[in-house]
């Protein structure tokens, strides 16, 4: 239970589950960004009451600072500051108002930022005046200087509205729905205000109230008492909480929408879009139950990088690869380290929903002994199953792996298209080591390269029929694919003949144990289609497409 010390209002905040530690997170952020006071320490964060003084400005800073770089506050303002021209009226420059106009004129004219012109200036056409004066071709070229000016200076003066603005339709509506300034019928009040008012003041008129003799009930998330109803906000229903469809058993779906929650926490859940990373329409939060120093860092490496990460798939990358640098870090300063429960939580605003994952230590593991495959995988991105369809092959592993599925399936998928193809089957092969770590110690990795060679030795058997290949090659994946051992025996043992050859004697280890089966029999006609891939003794990748 959190205690609200009185005597010198100090808020302490407690680890809970996965979304209000996102909001834990994004309010430490936004408090260190503000250089405000906050400790962290086991389990809470604690910080002074007065650091929410002017908190609604240190919330909208923290989002500007790590999200404003592509909005158009920052674009503008950089592209006429780099312009001389734009301080010298008497040389007009024809070029540099074609790509003002060019670069400009959309976004502009967007819905959202109009409504920041209506908040600064009371009138939403503010801005749309003026361009259509720059556009006009009657306007001589010195006069549309002078009003990309005016608009230079007013963006340079109003950079708060409209960089909350920004923030607020592409960071924080991800996390949030409906509320506060984000309610349609409030999109024209200023946004700080409306904020204050909102999640701010209402934490002051909480702490200095005095606790009731009998009091109205407990806050549900953090259990601090509640002298009167409206000292609770309206429940949690304007926070987006649905996860993918397996899994709404989150304690939220049982409470909702009658929640209870104190002004603490309901300024924290307001939080939440800052302890999320996100980066086009995709956020990422990695939720680590065990501590509060462990969460922040484990979370800290996204978010410092992901001002320079332009390709959606790295945020995927940046997963992992943090993931275990922090593990492996951990491991070597002799830190110890429970890895059970890290949940790698996503946001997809295509699917306007969380997905969820927990990492296992065996996930870790399988992911850390997998990196040079792994690489070698990211760098290819998409996998044309035929002229329509695509996967990306990385996303498709990770995603595997995070379910604790084995990847046969891909290795299968793989082949076959190489096959179809006729092409090499360096990824399957790639996919198939990855595989091999995935399942661990089940198999012998000896006897592995075993059945890959006998695979290697039948298709040299056939050197005089190599038109006969394709056809072997496809009933042994099919009869894999069915898992069907008694089909790819006999097509196995009726080839071996055919040539003359001995049947391998680990073929018939197979037969009563389906592991076993997939492992060497994928093995074997890896062996059998092609040869394996070598990322040092080749300059370029295989293509599977
Ligand atoms: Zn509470």
């Amino acid at each position: 239970m959190s205690e609200l010390n009185n005597d010198n209002k100090r808020v302490r905040i407690e680890i809970k589950d996965w979304l209000f530690n996102a909001g834990i997170l994004g309010l430490y952020r936004i408090l260190k960004n503000a250089e405000k006071e906050v400790l962290y320490k086991d389990n809470y964060i604690e910080c002074d009451a007065a650091g929410f003084e002017g908190f609604e400005k240190s919330f909208f800073d923290y989002f500007s600072n790590v999200y404003g770089k592509d909005g158009l506050w920052h674009r503008l303002t950089e592209f006429c500051k780099a312009d001389p021209a734009l301080d010298n009226i008497a040389e007009p420059n024809a070029e540099k108002i074609k790509d003002f106009i060019k670069g400009f004129d959309k976004d502009l004219g967007m819905a959202s930022y109009c409504s920041a012109y209506e908040i600064i200036t009371g009138d939403k056409d503010f801005i749309k005046n003026k361009l259509k004066v720059i556009k006009d071709k009657a306007t001589p070229d010195p006069e549309k200087l002078e009003k990309m000016k005016e608009i230079y200076s007013f963006f340079v003066a109003n950079k708060n509205i409209i960089e909350a603005k920004y923030v607020s339709y592409t960071v924080i509506n991800n996390y949030w729905e409906g509320v506060s300034f984000l309610n349609k019928q409030q999109v024209k009040l200023n946004m700080f205000d409306v904020y204050k008012r909102d999640f701010v003041e209402p934490v002051f008129s909480y702490l200095n109230a005095e606790q009731k003799k009998v009091p109205f009930g407990n806050c549900l998330i953090c259990n601090r008492v509640l002298n009167k109803k409206a000292d609770g906000a309206e429940g949690l229903s304007w926070l987006k909480m649905d996860l993918d469809s397996a899994r709404k058993t989150s304690v939220y779906w049982n409470h909702q929408p009658d929640i209870i929650v104190c002004p603490v926490c309901n300024l924290v859940y307001s939080c939440v879009p800052a302890g999320f990373v996100t980066l086009r329409r995709k956020g990422l939060f990695i939720n680590d139950n065990s501590g509060m120093e462990k969460l922040i860092r484990i979370n800290n490496a996204a978010e410092e990088r992901v001002k320079d990460i332009e390709k959606m798939e790295a945020l995927e990358e940046l997963t992992y690869y943090h993931i275990i640098n922090l593990v492996r870090e951990m491991r070597e300063a002799n830190i110890k380290r429970e890895v059970d429960n890290i949940q790698v939580i996503k946001f997809d605003k295509e699917k306007d929903a969380y997905t969820f994952n927990l990492l296992s230590k065996q996930v870790i593991s399988v992911i850390e002994n997998s990196k040079k495959e792994l690489d070698a995988l990211v760098k290819l991105y998409d996998v044309f199953l035929d002229s329509k369809n695509k996967i990306n092959l990385y996303a498709e592993v990770i995603e595997r792996i995070y379910r604790n599925m084995d990847l046969y399936p891909l290795v299968g998928l793989l082949l076959g298209l190489a096959m179809r193809k006729k092409k090499k089957n360096g990824f399957a092969d790639l996919v198939f080591k990855i595989n091999m770590n995935f399942i661990g110690g089940q198999m012998s990795e000896k006897k592995i390269q075993v059945m890959k060679q006998m695979g290697m030795k039948l298709k040299k058997g056939y050197k005089d029929e190599q038109n006969k290949i394709p056809g072997i090659a496809y009933r042994l994946l099919n009869n894999l694919k069915t898992k069907n051992i008694n089909g790819f025996m006999d097509v196995a043992i009726n080839c071996h003949m055919h040539i003359g050859q001995e049947v391998p004697t680990l073929l018939v280890e197979c037969i009563d144990n389906v592991e076993r089966f997939q492992a060497y029999g994928y093995a074997f006609l890896l062996g059998f289609t092609g040869e394996e891939y070598n990322p040092e003794a080749k300059k370029e990748n295989p293509k599977v497409d």
